[in-house]
């Protein structure tokens, strides 16, 4: 049994180098593992399943759809760049959307946005992106200027993000160490802080482990978790 975890790629056409790196990730290292789970912000943004056939969005999903042809299972979680991400993203790829936590072989999976608990004005702007009224005012406007709010959204949190202290936006440990606890596992995979690593803590008497992926900015890379043996990989 051999799965491969990624997140935070953050694809988009401004960045080739990093699209090119992740098609051939496909062909070679994700080639023949049994599933590969993508843990959120694959997409630097996603406008709606609507804008699945743009020329960029077309060629990945062909990616995608190869690898899933070819027999490995595809998983596919929300990020906070891709929370629009739906079912016609899924049957065109192949992937299953996966809901944000889960627990999969007794690994929990998150993105990791929702352990930021310190960074109160994100959690804000989480719960007003994630109800049914903003996504449905939001899938209503033409896609012409769906692109342009989330510009605007873009250029808005490049300048918050300078401006806030780093350990607001790393996850809170009280906030680790509940969802250990809830989900009842020692091991967390999860994404979005881009501090690649792992870290080892004790949860009510407990060995835990939580891995972090890396994003795919500067180094890209992935976590390998082969017959139960995890490893992360970067180049
Ligand atoms: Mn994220």
């Amino acid at each position: 049994m051999r799965a491969l975890f990624i997140s935070d790629l953050h694809l988009s056409e401004e960045r080739p180098g990093a699209n090119e790196r992740f098609f051939q990730f496909l062909e070679q290292e994700a080639s023949g593992a049994d599933a590969l789970y993508v843990l959120g912000d694959l997409f630097e943004y996603w406008i709606g399943d609507d804008d699945l056939d743009s020329p960029f969005n077309a060629v990945i999903v062909g990616f995608f759809r190869r690898l899933t042809g070819a027999g490995t299972r595809l998983y596919f979680m929300h990020g906070n760049r891709d929370f629009l991400v739906g079912e016609r993203f899924g049957a065109a790829t192949g992937a299953a959307l996966l809901p944000d936590p889960s627990v999969v072989d007794d690994v929990l999976l998150m993105h990791g946005d929702t352990l930021c608990t310190d960074d109160l004005d994100y959690q804000g702007w989480r719960r007003t992106a994630r109800s049914a009224a903003w996504q449905r005012d939001f899938l209503a406007k033409p896609v012409a200027e769906r692109r342009a709010v989330v510009q605007g959204l873009r250029e808005k949190s490049k300048e918050v993000i300078q401006a806030k202290p780093a350990k607001i936006m790393d996850v809170n440990q009280a906030a680790v160490r509940e969802a250990l606890r809830h989900h009842g596992v020692t091991r967390l995979i999860h994404g979005h802080t881009h501090r690649p690593g792992v870290q080892r803590l004790e949860v009510d008497g407990r060995s835990c482990e939580r891995w972090v992926l890396p994003d795919w900015y500067g180094r890209g890379g992935y976590l390998e978790l082969a017959n139960g043996r995890p490893r992360l990989v970067r180049w």
